[in-house]
């Protein structure tokens, strides 16, 4: 998400052991001395198959060049952004009631859209401004439907930082990243059904086995942001914009955070210094 929290897709929240699965594991537990106990095996096998789904489906992602794992195709990313666009509205207190606005949004998003590589993807761009006025925020849904709330656009100084957070969000598309973290997600959570049916359940196995899942997904999420940037940088670019607002749209962010940060280790979203530093690079880059 774009704290810059851009784009969290909150795809499966709970982990859950299928359900054939439990009968079959307390029938066994009494009977499993002096052999490797079969839930044990049955732990294993789900580990592998999650494994082996996870990593048979690869692809490099024609628009960035980076090698992914998605599970999804375009269509269905664009049918799971369509489908939850409304709800995303809904949570933000709906739709800005200013065309003019939402018409100038459009526009900037067009203009990015079909000047760079976003123009030969399949995906169909809806730009979206919210009503919110408090929260500072921008996301992207699978497929191509970009938010902004009024809360960040009423803190931007220019139309080049409204391109850049726009971008950034094209970005996130482009890389397919809420795709790629479902994908991931489905990993993380074949791993903890192995471990918690694997072990005896307890608690602290189960603690341990969501430890794991929250540290893999965590890192992703920043790397997701840092290659946004890039592709931001990348697209205000080719369209004509003034990449280098990107980096004030960083300051106005680390700004509005209030001085409150997070260590980056801990933290899914990358500091703001290094974002700009990366930022930086990416200009370097890709200006012609
Ligand atoms: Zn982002």
């Amino acid at each position: 998400m774009l704290q810059f929290n851009f784009y969290i897709f909150r795809y499966k929240k709970y982990v859950y052991l299928p359900k054939a699965l439990k009968p079959r594991i307390m029938a066994f537990r009494t009977s499993s001395k002096g052999r490797i106990p079969i839930k044990l095996i049955i732990g294993a096998g789900i580990i592998l198959f999650a494994l082996f789904k996870y990593w048979s489906n690869t692809d490099t992602n024609e628009w960035t060049g980076r090698k992914q794992h998605i599970t999804l195709d375009a269509e269905q990313e664009i049918a799971i952004g369509l489908r939850s666009a409304p709800q995303m509205a809904q949570q933000h207190g709906g739709l800005y009631p200013d065309q003019q606005l939402q018409d100038k949004i459009d526009q900037i998003g067009r203009k990015l859209v079909n000047n760079s590589v976003a123009r030969n993807t399949p995906y169909k761009y809806d730009f979206h401004l919210l009503r919110d006025p408090n929260t500072i925020n921008a996301f992207a849904l699978p497929g191509g439907q970009v938010f902004i709330t009024y809360g960040l656009l009423k803190r931007l100084e220019n139309e080049d930082q409204l391109a850049g957070i726009l971008g950034h969000e094209i970005g996130h598309v482009v890389g397919r990243h809420s795709a790629e973290r479902i994908a991931k997600q489905d990993l993380t959570q074949g791993i903890i059904s192995g471990i918690l049916v694997g072990s005896d359940g307890s608690a602290g196995a189960a603690q341990t086995a969501q430890m794991i899942g929250n540290l893999v997904n965590m890192k992703y999420g920043r790397d997701d942001e840092l290659e946004s940037d890039e592709l931001g940088v990348r697209f205000m670019i080719d369209a004509g914009y003034q990449p280098e607002e990107l980096i004030g749209v960083m300051k106005i962010l680390k700004q509005a955070a209030g001085g409150q940060r997070v260590p980056e280790f801990q933290s899914t979203h990358p500091d703001p210094e290094n974002r700009m530093e990366k930022i930086k690079e990416a200009i370097k880059k890709y200006r012609k």
